[in-house]
C-alpha cells in the first residue's frame, strides 16, 4: 500500500512503481477524499499494476473510485455499516466487472460487534466479514475477496482459520499494524506463513511500519521461500558461522548481499566461512564462495572453479555469478581453472590438520571398525 497523499500523482505513482519493481503485484492506494479520487483518475491509467481504491467510512468515495477507473475495491465493514450505501457500491462495481474486498480490521471493528463479543475476538471478526457479503450476496455480487486482519498472531491465525471454515471466498492474509522491522517482519512471517502453508489465503500484505517497498520484497520473498513463487530475485544463504571461521562472515555475507542485489541477479548464492565444511554444505547453492586461509574457494554446484585472493572474493562472487546467468553452469564449469580443485583439496586437508577434523573421522572410522570386530 502506498503511503504519500493520493491527490500527489507524480509521487504516488513513481512509489507504485517501486512496489511494482520490489514484486507487488497489486498496489492498494487510499481514496480518503475527493483530491484523491481524482489523482487515482490520473495513476490507474499509468500504473503497471492493478489499482485498489482503500475506502473507509464514505461510501461515495468508493463510487468516486470506481469512476476513477480501479481496477477493485476495499471496503471496511467497521465504518461503511449502512445497508443502502452498501449495496449502492456493489451494484457499481458489478456493472463494471470490479471486485471488492470486505476489509475486516480488529482494530477498527464493529461497535455493535465490539459489544456482543466484548474484544475482537475471532468470532467478531467472521461475523462482521458475513454481514457484508450478505449485504453484497443480496444484490448479487459475488466478486468477494475477504480479511479478517488482527496484530495479534494467534487471534489472526485463528480467525482466519473459522473464516476459511466458514466462507468459500478467496482470502486476503495480513498481521494489520505488524509495527517496524524485525518484530513487524517475524509477526507477519509467523501469521501468514502458518496459514499458508495450511492452504488457506489467496493473496498476502505485510504492513509493516517502513518504507512500503520494504512490505513488497518482503512479502515476494516469503512466496518465493515457501516454494509459491518462483524465483525472481536473490536468495543469499550464508553459514551462521562459527570457531572454523576464516573471514568475517557477517561483513563478506552483508557485502556480497549489497552487491548481488544491485546486479539483480535471480540465483541462490551461499557465503560459507570456512572452505571445510562450506562447499560441501552448500552444494545445492547456484555459485558459493567459502574461505580459506587467506583465500577464497569459489565454487558451482558445488565444484570448486577458481581460489582468489581474499580480499577480492565479494568481487569474484559477483563477476563468477553475473557469468552464470548469462551463460549457464555447463559453460561456466567449462571455464573453470584446470587446477582449483587440486588446490582446494589441498588446502582443505592443510586446515583440518590445523584445526582438526571437526567431524572427526578417523576417530568415528576407528569406533566403527572397534564395535564391528567385537567378539
Ligand atoms: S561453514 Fe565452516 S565456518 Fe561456517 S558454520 Fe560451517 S564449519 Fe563453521
Amino acid at each position: 500500500m502506498t503511503t504519500t497523499k493520493t491527490a500527489d500523482v507524480d509521487g504516488t505513482l513513481a512509489q507504485v512503481y517501486a512496489l511494482a519493481g520490489a514484486g507487488a503485484d497489486i498496489v492498494r492506494i487510499t481514496c480518503n477524499e475527493v483530491e484523491a479520487a481524482q489523482g487515482l483518475a490520473e495513476i490507474v491509467p499509468r500504473s503497471p499494476v492493478p489499482i485498489i481504491a482503500d475506502i473507509h467510512y464514505q461510501y461515495r468515495l468508493a463510487l468516486a473510485a470506481i469512476e476513477a477507473g480501479v481496477q477493485g475495491l476495499r471496503l471496511n465493514p467497521g465504518n461503511i455499516r449502512k445497508e443502502d450505501q452498501i449495496k449502492a457500491v456493489a451494484r457499481e462495481a458489478k456493472d463494471r466487472g470490479l471486485p471488492i474486498r470486505v476489509g475486516v480490521n480488529a482494530g477498527s471493528l464493529d461497535k455493535d460487534l465490539m459489544e456482543k463479543y466484548g474484544s475482537a475476538v475471532p468470532e467478531a471478526l467472521v461475523e462482521s466479514a458475513q454481514m457484508e457479503i450478505r449485504y453484497l450476496e443480496e444484490v448479487d455480487f459475488e466478486d468477494i475477496k475477504i480479511s479478517v486482519k488482527h496484530s495479534n498472531v494467534p487471534l489472526m491465525v485463528e480467525s482466519y482459520r473459522l473464516l476459511a471454515d466458514t466462507v468459500d471466498y478467496p482470502l486476503h492474509l495480513g498481521v494489520t499494524e505488524a509495527g517496524p522491522p524485525p518484530a513487524g517482519l517475524i509477526k507477519s512471517v509467523a501469521g501468514i506463513a502458518t496459514l499458508l502453508n495450511e492452504g488457506i489465503g489467496d493473496t498476502i500484505r505485510f504492513s509493516l511500519t517502513a518504507d512500503p517497498v520494504e512490505e513488497a520484497k518482503a512479502g515476494r520473498q516469503l512466496l518465493e521461500f515457501l516454494g509459491l513463487r518462483e524465483r525472481k530475485g536473490l536468495d543469499l544463504i550464508a553459514c551462521p558461522s562459527c570457531g572454523r571461521a576464516e573471514v568475517d562472515v557477517i561483513e563478506v555475507a552483508t557485502n556480497a548481499q549489497k552487491a548481488l542485489e544491485e546486479a539483480n541477479l535471480p540465483i541462490q548464492v551461499a557465503v560459507m566461512g570456512c572452505v571445510v565444511n562450506g562447499p560441501g554444505e552448500a552444494r545445492e547453492a547456484d555459485i558459493g564462495i567459502a574461505a580459506g586461509k587467506g583465500r577464497g574457494h569459489l565454487f558451482i554446484k558445488g565444484q570448486v572453479v577458481r581460489v582468489v585472493p581474499e580480499d577480492e572474493m565479494v568481487e569474484a562472487l559477483l563477476d563468477e555469478a553475473q557469468k552464470l546467468v548469462d551463460e549457464g553452469v555447463e559453460a561456466r564449469l567449462a571455464q573453470a581453472d584446470a587446477n582449483a580443485e587440486e588446490i582446494a583439496a589441498a588446502e582443505r586437508r592443510q586446515l583440518i590438520e590445523i584445526q582438526g577434523d571437526a567431524n572427526r573421522a578417523a576417530d568415528r572410522r576407528n569406533a566403527v571398525a572397534e564395535v564391528a570386530t567385537q567378539d
